[in-house]
């Protein structure tokens, strides 16, 4: 038996034998509401999280913000001597569920499945990440690197206030880990993640009486939908590029030439290399009707999280320790975002859905399957152990 098949095994035991106590962490975090515009709640959310980090002897480090709900850092050095490099674990307080909604949906066991607002997106990764902690210790291994762990209060609403200090903390690690939700019922990692970006095109025309005086008038819906098409000729499928009109808002009544109108575009690509140029066409929208005036804000957010040779190499290490316990291992490719675009975009080996299994993410059915949770751990403290 190898050195990382027996690691694993015990592993596994340790952490099997602490099922229910991670059950009971996730609903302790589950109960506690933290959505991603409530400061308050976050805060109090964050003190819970960090209190169990100090618990295990980490330095903890509360990222104070005026506006957003303050940020969590937990430092961790399990091993003897001196680090040999650092690995960065990634994760989120935020919720997109408002503040109440526990009252209609709350935490609850069911047929092997825990349901409850956050349980798969990411309160069970948090817990995890815990409970690879306690495996770790249990099993008596020591990983040879330093463990950062950086918790933002802000993913779900873009990462604005935390982006710069998961930059700063990934640019010292030697790989970041990310506990988002796995992919599919087989709990799949995600090696790659598509960029992402999000606009707005403000189009103001000129009012007029649509039966009466109709060339009085600049119809800035018409300026829209030309617009529109323009956008909708930037999509690419072959590169992996999306752009999709999402919202459209405009005019006042029927019998009037509008003024106003906006659309909110969804953006999606998925090579780093297309983000300038897709950004720039973007944003130089130019009037096709005279008259008419355009605008364009936000643009391009997220890089794409790419599937480097450096992310391939980190996939075919976690896929050989959950071969150690017989459990297979795929990978995914996903079209949403996470803060691993981030730190992947920097060169740093990201390796992301090292989460729960689970589904319904953002919906009323949330919930992580149960007897997963212990396998999951089991391989996050592998790596941790072994990278
Ligand atoms: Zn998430």
């Amino acid at each position: 038996m190898n050195e990382n098949s027996s690691m694993m095994r015990s592993l596994r035991r340790e952490l099997r034998g602490r099922e229910q106590d991670i059950v009971r962490l996730l609903g302790r975090f589950v109960r506690c509401e933290s959505p991603s515009q409530d400061k308050a709640a976050l805060d109090r959310f964050g003190a819970l999280v960090a209190g169990q980090w100090r618990r295990r002897g980490a330095k903890v480090r509360i990222l104070r913000e005026k506006k957003r709900g303050n940020h969590v850092r937990a430092e961790l050095w399990l091993g003897a001597g001196k680090p040999r490099g650092q690995i960065l674990i990634l994760g989120h307080l935020d919720t997109v569920y408002p503040l109440g909604t526990l009252a209609a949906m709350p935490f609850c066991v069911k047929a092997g499945r825990a349901y409850g607002p956050g349980t798969f997106d990411m309160k069970a990764g948090l817990a995890l990440a815990l409970a690879a902690v306690d495996g770790l210790r249990a099993a008596g291994l020591r990983p040879g690197k330093r463990l950062v762990f950086l918790w933002n209060s802000d993913e779900e609403i873009g990462s604005s206030t935390s982006r710069l200090a998961i930059e700063r903390e990934a640019q010292r690690s030697d790989a970041v880990l990310v506990l988002e939700p796995s992919a599919g019922a087989d709990g799949r990692l995600k090696t790659a993640r598509k960029g992402l970006g999000w606009a707005e095109v403000i189009i103001a025309g000129r009012a007029a009486h649509a039966g009466l005086d109709p060339r009085a008038g600049v119809n800035a819906v018409h300026e829209l939908a030309l617009q529109i098409v323009r956008l909708k000729h930037m999509n690419n499928a072959r590169r992996g590029i999306s752009l999709q009109a999402t919202v459209i808002e405009g005019g006042t009544v029927s019998n009037v030439v509008p003024a106003h109108a906006r659309a909110e575009v969804d953006i999606r690509y998925t090579h780093l290399a297309d983000a300038p140029k897709l950004d720039r066409k973007i944003r130089s929208l130019r009037p096709i009707l005279p008259g008419a005036r355009v605008k364009v804000c936000g643009g391009i957010n997220r890089p794409p999280l790419e599937r480097t040779p450096g992310v391939i190499a980190l996939f075919h290490r976690a896929r050989s320790l959950m071969r150690e316990i017989g459990l297979p291992l795929g990978e995914a490719w996903v079209g949403g975002g996470s803060d691993g675009n981030f730190t992947s975009a920097l060169g740093v080996p990201t390796l992301d859905g090292l989460g729960a299994i689970g589904a319904g993410a953002h919906s009323l059915v949330e919930h992580v399957v149960i007897r997963s949770l212990p396998d999951r751990a089991a391989l996050l403290a592998g790596l941790l152990a072994s990278l």
